[in-house]
């Protein structure tokens, strides 16, 4: 095996040198993965433009991938070279109140691969073999790529824990389009999702929502899921923009004892106005969400194998080379929905 790859280097803000830099060196416990793919998420896009992580930089991002065991360590037990699989990015020091009880997403020194490590927009990514899972034998290195987002998905899911024949709502398609599905299958009805990507919002249809709603074609979105559920608001609401005034209506069109997810991120200081009266005499309740861990990858796993989520008709793919413009293709293609990279291919795949 050489000792150096192709890696796409984030050196600073707004700059991604596609470069040869050292294989990693994994320890006794770590696994060395060979990428096949890996998907651009919103998170590269804020680390690209140094409003997340930019302490970490010159840095190697990409945290939703898939590929083949390379290399393992000693304590690598029940993997071998050649294993396909994917990587729970989600890292805590496992001595810490929060690890003690479990809740690693909290753990004080919390880390996440790809967004605080170096990643895998690159030949090659290791990772702790303690957090590796082998993908099941029907499912494809794309969609190998897409549990991580999945994962967060079910996250949310099982915190906001939607009742059966309960309404949901959801704010925003981009994974929101997952959120719908989701609420599908745990038979929510009716389940309902503002967008503004006629595309978008086309496939969450075809995945089962029953109202998909172009935020254009409607004056007030508050007032609309109001009128749709019998002027009480919606049982759920999953705000899945990460915007003040999106979270200000996810509030707004929830029913008095209604279950608000908050799962889209914002920035750190933005502050929303809320009357403390709507959790007291409303009691409406929040449930916060922050990634996929532990068996929500499983979960996940197990529900793309068995053709639960079909996320096939959302992947486009491009060389490694091409992931500063995909970047920003992304803002501006609106038929671009997840879009993997390969160290190995030459050519564009587009949606
Ligand atoms: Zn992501
Ligand atoms: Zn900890």
């Amino acid at each position: 095996m050489a000792n150096t790859m192709k890696a796409a280097v984030f050196e600073k803000i707004g700059v991604i040198n596609v470069k040869e830099v050292p294989v990693p060196e994994i320890d006794d416990s770590e696994v060395l993965i060979k990428i096949v793919y890996t998907g651009i998420c919103g998170t590269d896009w804020s680390i690209y433009n140094g409003w997340y992580s930019a302490d970490k930089l010159p840095m190697i991002a990409g945290h939703e991938f898939s590929g083949v065991i390379a290399k393992l360590g000693k304590n690598a037990k029940g993997l071998k070279e050649g294993d396909r699989v994917t990587a729970d990015i989600n890292m805590g020091c496992g001595t810490c109140f929060y690890c003690i009880r479990g809740e690693k997403l909290l753990c004080e020194s919390f880390t996440q691969l790809g967004i605080h490590t170096n990643g895998a927009y690159a030949e090659y990514v290791k990772a702790p073999a303690a957090q590796v899972h082998k993908l099941p034998e029907n499912l494809s290195f794309e969609e190998g790529a897409f549990i991580e987002p999945v994962s967060c998905v079910i996250h949310a899911a099982k915190a906001m824990d939607a009742r059966l024949g309960s309404s949901v709502a959801i704010i925003g398609c981009g994974l929101g389009v997952l959120h719908a599905r989701m609420a599908v299958l745990r038979a929510a009805a009716p389940v309902i999702i503002f967008g503004d990507n006629r595309k978008r919002l086309k496939i969450a249809k075809d995945m089962g929502a029953d109202c998909a709603i172009h935020i254009d074609d409607v004056e007030d979105p508050v007032a609309e899921v109001k009128r749709l559920t019998g002027g009480r608001g919606a049982d759920y609401v999953i705000e899945a923009v990460g915007s003040v005034k999106t979270y200000e209506q996810a509030f707004g069109m929830l029913r008095r004892g209604g279950k608000l997810s908050a799962f889209g991120i914002v920035g750190e200081q933005d502050t929303m106005k809320i009357r403390p009266f709507e959790f007291v005499l409303g009691e409406k309740k929040v449930t916060g969400s922050c990634a996929g861990v532990g068996s929500d990858w499983t979960d996940a796993m197990t529900l793309i194998a068995n053709g639960r989520i079909d996320p096939s008709p959302l992947f486009s793919k491009i060389p490694l080379e091409d992931l500063d413009w995909a970047l920003h293709e992304l803002r501006s293609d609106p038929s671009l929905f997840k879009v993997f990279v390969s160290p190995d291919i030459t050519k564009r795949e587009m949606l």
